[in-house]
């Protein structure tokens, strides 16, 4: 609304203005300096409606605005080629690039640690309020017959280490030990005491004509730093228990390694695959260097409660 009656007007007072003093706005208006290569070029057409444009054109921003960076941008191709001394600066940030193109190759040495999204259970510390889960988890312990002690939690953030409700494992039921005592979280305690009573008690009657009396355990919670395949140990999170020997009611003991007596094998092979399921990983002799001298049990959580038992 504005715009419009504004032009209109000034048209209809240059117009005047041009009536009256026709000779001199021609000379006068020419306007600004600056709009002379412009006003050059436009005034020659521009001569007749000359009051019209003039005023329009003199107030408008946008002509001393393009004029400024028609100037600046004639003037830039001198700062640029500072600008192109800042290039050199670029080559610093290309020889970056290289080093960015080397560590790639660091990358993939890194990048099983990196790549390993960081275990959860890394995150977990104890509430106020011990969860139902694990005092029903206790309950079922003390009714097995399992002595234990509660431990103060486990954390090492830098790790990624967590066993936020531990407990010191003395015994895996009434007459049944394990040496020495251990720290577990209570599912894989009651795991392993639920193993030791279903499975290697009545293995060991079976196989070895007597009754099992002490399970030897070489470890249990460890807090380890990342191993070269960047996942935690199931051990990290008390999560996992190491077997090394059985003591059986009669002294004798069988240890866990890769070439037992015969009928210790038996017993051992009895123990070892029967251990895949209630475990969800089972490692022993013939799996690698790191486990031929005990059973690696764990309750590592897997997609669809899978087992990885070698
Ligand atoms: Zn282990």
């Amino acid at each position: 609304m504005a715009g419009l009656p504004l032009p209109l007007a000034a048209a209809m007072l240059f117009t005047g203005a041009a009536l009256a003093q026709a000779p001199e706005l021609p000379e006068s208006v020419p306007v600004p300096e600056l709009n002379r290569s412009q006003s050059a070029q436009k005034a020659a057409p521009a001569d007749v409606p000359v009051p019209e444009p003039r005023p329009a054109d003199a107030p408008k921003p946008d002509q001393p605005a393009t004029d400024t960076l028609n100037q600046q941008t004639s003037d830039q191709p001198r700062p640029e080629p500072p600008a192109i001394a800042p290039t050199p600066s670029e080559k610093p940030a290309e020889a970056e690039p290289p080093a960015a193109a080397m560590k790639p190759p660091e990358k993939p040495a890194q990048a099983p640690e990196k790549e390993i999204p960081p275990d959860p259970r890394s995150a977990s510390v104890p509430q106020e309020k011990m969860p139902e889960e694990e005092l029903a988890c206790r309950r079922r312990l003390k009714s097995m017959g399992v002595d234990f002690e509660e431990r103060k939690a486990e954390h090492d953030a830098a790790v990624g280490c967590s066993t936020p409700y531990p407990i010191a494992l003395k015994t895996l039921g009434k007459s049944l030990d394990i040496t020495p005592e251990t720290e577990l979280n209570c599912q894989m305690a009651e795991a392993a005491a639920r193993f030791a009573a279903n499975i290697i008690q009545p293995a060991a009657k079976a196989e070895l004509g007597a009754s099992l009396k002490s399970v030897g355990q070489a470890s249990a919670f460890v807090c380890r730093p990342r191993h070269g395949t960047g996942k935690l140990s199931e051990h990290a999170f008390g999560n996992a228990l190491d077997i090394a020997s059985f003591t059986l009611s009669d002294g004798r003991k069988i240890d866990v390694g890769p070439a037992p007596p015969e009928k210790d094998a038996k017993f051992l092979n009895t123990v070892r695959k029967a251990a895949c399921g209630p475990f969800k990983t089972v490692l022993g002799p013939g799996s690698d260097a790191d486990h031929s001298l005990h059973l690696h049990l764990d309750l590592a959580p897997r997609r669809n409660g899978g087992t990885f038992c070698q």
